[in-house]
């Protein structure tokens, strides 16, 4: 079953596009010839580049520590190991995000207990306590789209109840809530490096966040396999390290990143402008202890598909990120405690369009993409 090149084929066709890969490594070049020196030295596991990586990703993030893993999945299942939460531990996160959040904690045997969303895409931190039993170990916020949760309102329960954070940051590279940064709010972040992530590598990997110095040294022996040293395995761990030729395109990303994101940035102000003129549209409201990272810019309407196919047959390309929420997901079924009513995040999934947002749309697409919403929802 490969139903991935249908989609690519359709994708191509649009001029508005959100793929844009090919402009993002048109200096390939470049990547390669840092790649032809790894190569050379024959370092394919771990070494000199991952060091460096982590290094320069910490300072970026403004945490202590971090430790590159193989995906963003394996980034929150591994932090969620290190902090201590157990197979029938429970873990309260929203099930408004992408399966990943809840495949890593559904994989380390844990189970998830959803809290509805706020109309941002966030946890609502008012419906946390009323979620929390004696089961509970820890508490994974996603920040939903770049845009950091309310982390104030979530640590102060996760103070009062000994609980954990993994921040799921996902998709939040150098966003900031209050002036700190995502990954450094709670325990433990998670960043994902998957080619259509803010910060994106040629294939999959991941980073994780921390100040504790002592998780940070777990989790460099738990994603190799548990080694302490070569011949001494001190606890079961996993293979789950970054590839050393993919920290070289990491790590010529990261040199990107703040350019990357205030590109972002600007669009969306642009896309927020324009479409919040509009009484048939609803866009977010913004805040102002924010810094988002837009890895996503969504707005919702009540006839959602309509307008999406609108767009597609115009030449943008809008998406749905995403429309069914995970309490609803033939997988997570089974999973749900107690009420399995989540009114906010399902009027999310049934009313959210995204639109392409990255540093390679230009204003006149940005004018082009929001005249045509105006003009079709007037
Ligand atoms: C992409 C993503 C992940 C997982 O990242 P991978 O690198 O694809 O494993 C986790 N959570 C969210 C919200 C994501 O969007």
């Amino acid at each position: 079953m490969n139903f991935l090149p249908d989609q690519y084929d359709s994708d191509n066709r649009l001029d508005v596009k959100h793929n844009y890969l090919t402009e993002q490594f048109e200096d390939f070049e470049e990547i390669f010839a840092k790649m032809k020196e790894i190569v050379v030295r024959g370092d394919f596991t771990l070494g000199r580049e991952v060091d460096e990586l982590e290094l320069e990703f910490a300072k970026s993030q403004g945490a202590k520590f971090a430790i590159a893993v193989g995906s963003g999945t394996d980034a929150i299942r591994l932090s969620l190991r290190v902090a201590g939460v157990n197979s029938g531990d429970e873990v309260i996160t929203s099930p408004y995000t992408f399966f990943a959040t809840i495949g890593a904690i559904v994989d380390i045997g844990a189970i998830p207990v959803f809290v509805d969303s706020l109309g941002d895409g966030n946890i609502d931190p008012h419906k946390i306590e009323k979620a929390i039993t004696s089961k509970t170990k820890a508490i994974v916020p996603i920040h939903w789209a770049g845009r950091p949760a309310e982390m104030d309102e979530i640590s102060d329960i996760a103070n009062t109840y000994k609980l954990k954070i993994i921040e799921d940051s996902c998709h939040a590279t150098l966003a900031t809530y209050k002036g700190r940064s995502t990954g450094t709010l709670g325990d433990l972040g998670a960043f994902s490096f998957h080619p259509l992530k803010n910060i994106n590598i040629w294939g999959d990997g991941g980073i994780i966040t921390t100040n504790n110095e002592d998780y940070a040294i777990q989790l460099k022996i738990m994603r190799s396999h548990g080694l302490e040293d070569r011949n001494t395995c001190i606890f079961y761990g996993v293979n789950s390290r970054l590839d050393t030729i993919q920290a070289v395109v990491a790590r010529h990303m990261l040199k990107k990143l703040p350019s990357i994101t205030s590109a972002r940035r600007k669009n969306a102000k642009l896309l927020d402008q324009e479409l919040s003129k509009s009484t048939h549209i609803q866009t977010i409201k913004r805040s102002d202890y924010l810094e988002e990272a837009y890895h996503l810019y969504w707005f919702k309407h009540h006839e959602r598909e309509k307008l999406v196919q609108f767009l597609r047959s115009n030449g943008v390309d809008a998406k749905v990120h995403y429309p069914k929420p995970m309490h609803l997901q033939p997988a997570f079924k089974s999973y749900i405690r107690g009420t399995n009513i989540f009114p906010i995040a399902e009027e999310l999934a049934s009313q959210t369009v995204s639109l392409p947002i990255h540093e390679f749309v230009s204003e006149n697409q940005l004018g082009r993409m929001t005249d045509l919403i105006k003009d079709y929802v007037k």
